[in-house]
């Protein structure tokens, strides 16, 4: 995983195996919705606030705080149709005036965005930091008939993909229970998707109705998401809550997975290093373990091991451009 900018600040995170996990999910969808998959590109936002947006410029944006707030992969799949819908209707984010005046500064964030992506981190990061356009972002919303389309090509998509739509309408149900009781409107997402009980009913109907409706999530996408958790949880909380999330007494591969990059951050470079190397011992082929092996070496200053250790995340994933730029 790679921060664009300094941690303090909203930058953009890259995490091949993260975007490999996202992607996969994802494809499906896109492909039943009209969309190409390879065509849209999905960013990691390093904000803990939780927020996801679309632009018209084909890329979707996911805080990673709105992702640890995805209880399944169904959820995290559902808020990903119904962004996707956003980009399918062409839809527009519009200022409190409902005026489109903000479209040269998404155009601007998608440059950036995309310079980002180009391997060019350090351009991206600055014209992504320069305007604070994520905290703009926040600012703005779709207008609440466009949430409704959104909702419907998402769910129609879904379905057609063979999946259920269960989570879209469970992850926004549960948070509209929190609008009710206390206040999920701090919550940028819903400042810029705003929900209504009537809108969740209106999504309710169909997604029940669908043939795909009772499908479950895999044992490998709820492992793959709960990796996904630990990974975020790790490179971006404090290590001492990430350990504390994650306690020993958690021997699963997430919480090892988890401790070892909270030690790693913490500049216990050994002890990161001996949990790597346990689940390394399981897991020899797996890239994005020899990636991190790589980056705790660097960053102890042995870059000659470290360029091993990276040369065999790229032996292992030749075509992962990011283990690439590593090495
Ligand atoms: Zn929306």
């Amino acid at each position: 995983m790679a921060a664009a900018l300094p941690a303090s600040a909203q930058s953009l995170i890259r995490d091949t195996e993260i975007e490999a996990i996202i992607d996969e999910w994802s494809a499906p969808t896109l492909t039943a919705m009209g969309l190409e998959p390879s065509e849209i590109e999905i960013l990691l936002v390093n904000d803990e606030s939780l927020n996801a947006f679309a632009t018209r410029g084909r890329i979707m944006g996911l805080n990673t705080g709105l992702i640890l707030q995805t209880k399944t992969p169904n959820q995290l799949l559902g808020v990903i149709a119904h962004e996707a819908g956003h980009i399918k209707n062409r839809h527009t984010l519009r200022d409190g005036a409902q005026n489109a005046g903000m479209q040269p500064m998404i155009m601007t964030m998608a440059l950036g965005a995309l310079a980002a992506l180009a391997g060019a981190p350090d351009a991206g990061a600055a014209l992504l930091a320069s305007s604070q356009y994520f905290g703009t972002l926040g600012a703005l919303r779709y207008m609440q008939s466009q949430e409704g389309e959104a909702d419907i090509t998402g769910a129609r998509a879904l379905e057609r993909a063979g999946e259920s739509g269960r989570g879209l309408v469970e992850f926004f149900e549960n948070f509209r229970s929190q609008e009710v009781f206390s206040d999920a409107r701090r919550f940028p997402y819903f400042r810029s998707h705003p929900l209504s009980s009537q809108r969740i009913s209106a999504l309710r109907g169909p997604v029940e109705r669908a043939s795909h409706y009772g499908n479950t999530d895999s044992e490998e996408r709820i492992a793959q998401h709960a990796l996904v958790l630990a990974k975020i949880h790790g490179f971006m909380d404090h290590p001492n809550n990430t350990l504390r999330l994650y306690p020993s007494s958690d021997t699963s591969l997430p919480a090892r997975y988890a401790r070892a990059i909270a030690w790693y951050k913490d500049g216990q470079t050994a002890k990161a290093l001996e949990g790597v190397d346990a689940l390394l011992a399981e897991q020899p082929e797996n890239p994005y373990l020899w990636e991190l092996k790589g980056q705790i070496i660097f960053e102890e200053g042995r870059p000659a091991e470290a360029l091993d250790a990276h040369k065999k995340a790229v032996e292992l994933m030749p075509e992962a451009p990011l283990l690439r730029i590593n090495y």
